[in-house]
């Protein structure tokens, strides 16, 4: 080497080195290769399981009808050829449209491919620079990008704590501008639910707009007038009090894709400037039609959404009888909080071996020292199963405490 410049890692060697840390942190994340969609049955490598992992709350993305909508949406060709802008979109993303704001008693709604695409469309067209966001600290990662995207003042506040919310409200009256107070209905990785009621009660105060991110509530929970609108409904909010419902197709719906309903005016202001609408190519044909099918299902067969519950209800009645570390949560995601990254990877791995799919939840998604074990119940599960997965839960656990006591952790 001649240059006296001091040689710098080359790509390769950086990211050699960032992967060893993730690694030896025990964060290193890999995938598992199924043979087909785990709801809640799979063939791992030919071996049956039964998969406590997937949002698939109704078992809809196996349901015969829903697959046949499917297969007959694909004739209308495999994808949508451009965005919905360019080209135009089909009548079955339009019949899709108006059955999500039929189903959320909103008056339009706008499809789009990802919750992540959704969040951050909605949340940069409607603030930006001069304006403030006010979110939840366990917010989802879709909207803490799309705060930070934005460009809007980005305030967070501990979670679920009305008082924080208030001085961060007065804080961002103080600076001028819009205030979007953005939360998820349902938290992803914890399971319980946004105190709503008290949310849109603040927001009203403080001239400040409502957006729920419904991932987990749609397709669940509702109001009796609308039982799977999600959980503004259930709350008991108004369209007015909750302006901006976002929700996805990839969970209750076990589809893809997901949507914003509101008013009129709200989505042709988004189809104007909501830029991951604008710039990406349509959701497919298939998929709409699939989507539409599985809405339709969900209408049709309320004891979809009984059995849930029921099958929420065997779960907890059980985990609580083990002594098990249940969280506050009435909804179909289950944590078990144990904390330490290493015995969530090593509990997940002894149920997997027992045939079970559970998903190891670890930081940087969840808190540090917060790693869980993240249960999903499905109506597609049988007593059975749950009771065979707290049976494995039960061992799995034993089997670790006893290689604490002995120090061989
Ligand atoms: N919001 C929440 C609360 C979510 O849990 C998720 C999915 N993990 C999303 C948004 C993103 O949705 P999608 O998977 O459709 O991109």
């Amino acid at each position: 080497m001649t240059s006296g410049a001091p040689s710098k890692p080359t790509l390769a060697e950086t990211l050699q080195a960032r992967l060893a840390e993730r690694r030896q942190r025990g964060l290193y994340r890999q995938i598992k290769t199924l043979d087909e969609a785990p709801s809640p049955h799979a063939l791992v490598d030919g071996r049956p399981m039964v998969a406590f992992s997937s949002n698939d709350y109704l078992g809809l993305a196996r349901h015969p009808q829903v697959i046949a909508a499917q297969q007959q949406g694909a004739r209308l060709g495999a994808g949508a050829t451009a965005s919905h802008l360019v080209n135009g979109h089909l009548r079955v993303h339009e019949a899709l449209q108006e059955e999500i704001a039929a189903a959320t008693g909103r008056e339009a709604a706008l499809v789009f491919s990802s919750g992540y695409a959704a969040n951050l469309g909605a949340i940069g067209a409607l603030i930006g620079r001069g304006d403030c966001i006010v979110s939840d600290k366990l917010n989802h990662a879709s909207l803490i990008d799309g705060a930070r995207l934005s460009r809007a003042e980005s305030l967070r506040f501990a979670h679920s704590d009305m008082g924080a919310l208030e001085r961060q409200l007065q804080r961002a009256q103080s600076l001028g501008g819009n205030t979007l107070v953005a939360v998820d209905g349902v938290y992803s990785m914890d399971g319980d639910c946004a105190p709503l009621a008290e949310i849109a009660r603040l927001c009203r105060r403080y001239g400040a707009w409502l957006m729920v991110d419904e991932a987990h509530g749609f397709g669940v929970m509702g109001s009796e007038a609308r039982p799977i609108a999600g959980s503004a409904a259930a709350a008991g909010l108004s369209a007015d009090e909750a302006p901006v419902l976002m929700g996805t197709l990839g969970k209750a719906a076990g589809n893809a894709g997901a949507f914003v309903a509101g008013s009129r005016a709200l989505i042709d202001y988004l189809l104007q400037f909501a830029r991951t609408y604008v710039y990406t190519t349509g959701m497919p044909p298939a998929v709409a039609a699939g989507a539409l099918a599985a809405l339709q299902v969900m209408a049709r067969e309320p004891e979809r959404r009984r059995q849930l519950r029921d099958n929420v209800a065997r779960f907890r009645r059980g985990a609580g009888q083990l002594g098990l570390p249940l969280c506050d949560s009435a909804s179909p995601i289950q944590p078990l909080l144990l904390g330490c990254e290493h015995t969530v990877m090593s509990i997940a791995a002894e149920l997997a071996a027992r045939g079970y799919l559970v998903g190891a939840i670890r930081p940087p998604t969840v808190p540090a020292g917060t790693a869980r074990l993240r249960i999903t119940l499905s109506a597609a599960h049988s007593g059975a199963e749950i009771d065979g997965l707290l049976e494995a839960l039960g061992a799995s656990l034993a089997t670790l405490r006893s290689a604490a006591a002995a120090g061989i952790e």
